[in-house]
């Protein structure tokens, strides 16, 4: 029989805070997980579970803001998401969209309920992640990506059991479309009633499984709950996930580690306090551009 990969730690929903007046995020890492570097390169995990907003006649969300040194990833499930940027991206992301923007040397975005949706009002079901840069990429031009539900690489697991869809890297031979700058191997999985998957991803891979719905077995054993993040050993092995309820759906994070310093400040992580010193000394020198778009 094949080695499996253990599991390290079960955590469980951290208490939800408000981003903006738009968005009701539980942050995972690093609080959860308080080292920055466990998870590396994934170094914030906010899960926006599934919440019903009113309808509303000014737009929910956060206004213009910096990011320097890392990337921001926004995966939607329900609701709608709007994006601006003052290097002249904007963008819409819905159900199964992704949003992947590369802040590198620095940007200034806004995030907010696009304006339909915040009028009629509806679910928000949605996960923001920010991935680590490594040093030689922190300074770079900023990049926008915008990845649709039909660019996905998809799996299609044998008698329906379910589905595997790719955001980024490759699982079971099949990419997925985000452009990357380090190994990051994330996706989606949904499962049917004792659909059952098995996942192998190189011990050296810092992974974790975060459950969004339902209820599943992992490695045979071990019940997990629907707001469970699951942190895996770093020891070779495969991981099984069977879903337990009718539909259940996970996102698996998977990458390789960026073995370098991580000096974190607000909206800024950088590999000193030097760069994260100049950081602040940039941005109030509107070194990252305007702030009017
Ligand atoms: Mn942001």
């Amino acid at each position: 029989m094949k080695n499996m990969r253990t599991i390290e730690k079960i955590f469980r929903e951290p208490e939800s805070h408000m981003v903006g007046d738009g968005f009701k995020v539980s942050q995972y890492l690093p609080v959860g997980i308080s080292d920055m570097k466990r998870l590396s390169p994934f170094l914030l995990l906010d899960y926006h579970a599934p919440h019903y907003y009113s309808p509303s006649s000014t737009r929910r969300g956060v206004g213009a803001h910096p990011h320097r040194g890392f990337e921001t990833v926004t995966i939607a499930y329900d609701g709608k998401v709007e994006h601006h940027d003052n290097k002249g991206n904007h963008g819409v992301i819905g159900p199964g969209d992704v949003q992947w923007m590369t802040a590198a040397s620095g940007i200034l975005h806004k995030e907010y309920h696009e304006t339909e949706f915040s009028k009629n009002g509806g679910v928000l079901h949605m996960i923001q992640l920010w991935v680590n840069l490594p040093k030689s990429k922190k300074m770079t031009e900023p990049k926008y990506q915008s990845l649709l539900k039909e660019e996905m690489g998809i799996v299609k697991l044998e008698n329906n059991q379910g589905q595997i869809s790719i955001i980024s890297g490759e699982v079971k031979g099949v990419k997925g479309p985000a452009n990357t700058f380090t190994n990051i191997n994330i996706y989606n999985v949904s499962l049917q009633e004792y659909g059952k998957v098995t996942l192998s991803e190189p011990s050296f891979f810092n992974t974790g499984i975060l459950v969004l719905k339902g209820e599943v077995k992992i490695n045979g054993n071990q019940i997990s709950k629907e707001r469970d993040f699951i942190l895996f050993d770093n020891v070779e092995g495969t991981i099984s996930v069977e879903s337990m309820t009718e539909e259940s759906l996970f996102i698996v994070l998977s990458g390789e580690p960026i073995n370098e310093p991580i000096v974190s400040s607000g909206p800024f992580v950088m590999n000193t306090e030097e760069e994260i010193y100049q950081a602040y000394v940039d941005f109030r020198n509107n070194k990252f551009g305007t702030e009017n778009f």
